[in-house]
């Protein structure tokens, strides 16, 4: 029985290796792009992944001030500082150190995400993943979740894993899946740690390291990935990792791809140009 679930397991290799480029974005917020450049435009389902890590001021302070969105979600995961977000149907929140929102923009929302501090570390990620098409023109919807609600899984060989949204060692996390059912861990890596999970086959898949540098593949055909590298993980069943000498964290991230033509534009992302269209004249005649 253990032979024949080994024998079909197949871990995950590293495929590519990104780095992310410097970026700027919102009023001048300072930021390093990851997805969504020419070198890594997207990974079906996912579209965009930026990681703001700054104890300047001057390079966060301006913020996001009020844009719009349709089409996708945007996943703003904070490791420290405060960010203030509202919207122009009244709803508003505090995202500190550990908490997640998760936005789903769906047929439009008009919002802004600024800077609560004027001192101190800021750092964190945004990640767009993207909606059917068929759930494209759905009600917008916020799940705001508090640090406290993300469980912090000990995973035994020297890893330590908050669970954002799917599930680790049969412990669910907090998000509710939309179509896309994604995965969203952030994992701690002892120096000599392991880590392991199994992830749905066909799933796209990827982890971003941004601390330390950890191995990720099967025995003896792993890869080493740095602080702020991106690695495209190929298909397989499972996803491990080891760590690389030093303390490590990252990211890891799987959703199932949709398969359907994008039609992007700022902060629109549809199936079709006509789409596109459509969605500039509702933001200009103030139909979001
Ligand atoms: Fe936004």
């Amino acid at each position: 029985m253990t032979a024949k679930v080994e024998a079909t397991e197949r871990r995950r290799t590293v495929a590519r290796v990104v780095r992310g480029e410097a970026a700027s974005d919102g009023a001048g917020v300072r930021l390093t792009r990851v997805m969504g450049t020419a070198a890594l435009p997207d990974l079906d389902p996912f579209l965009m992944l930026d990681e703001f890590r700054s104890d300047d001021p001057a390079a966060y302070l301006a913020g996001f001030p009020d844009h719009p969105h349709r089409g996708f979600e945007t996943v703003t995961y904070m490791l420290a500082g405060r960010m203030r977000h509202g919207d122009n149907k009244g709803n508003s929140g505090l995202l500190g150190p550990g908490s997640v929102q998760w936005m789903t923009a769906g047929r439009g929302i008009v919002h802004s995400e600024m800077p609560e501090q004027e001192a101190g570390l800021m750092w964190g990620f945004q990640l767009w993943i993207n909606l059917p098409a068929s759930r494209k023109m759905t009600a917008p919807r916020y799940q705001d979740i508090a640090a406290a609600a993300v469980p912090l899984v000990q995973g035994g060989a020297g890893a330590k894993v908050k669970v954002l949204a799917g599930s680790y060692g049969g412990t669910r996390g907090p998000v509710d899946p939309g179509a896309t059912e994604p995965l969203y861990l952030d994992v701690e890596l002892a120096a000599a740690g392991r880590f392991e999970t199994p992830v749905a086959e066909g799933h796209v898949a990827f982890a971003y390291v941004y601390d330390g540098a950890a191995v990720f593949g099967p025995d003896g055909n792993g890869r080493k990935i740095l602080r702020g590298e991106l690695a495209v993980l190929d298909d397989g069943t499972m996803v491990a990792a080891a760590g690389a000498g030093a303390p490590a964290r990252f990211i890891l991230l799987a959703g199932k791809p949709l398969r359907e033509p994008i039609a992007k534009y700022g902060p629109f992302v549809m199936n079709t140009p006509n789409e596109i269209r459509q969605a500039i004249i509702d933001y200009q005649a103030g139909r979001f």
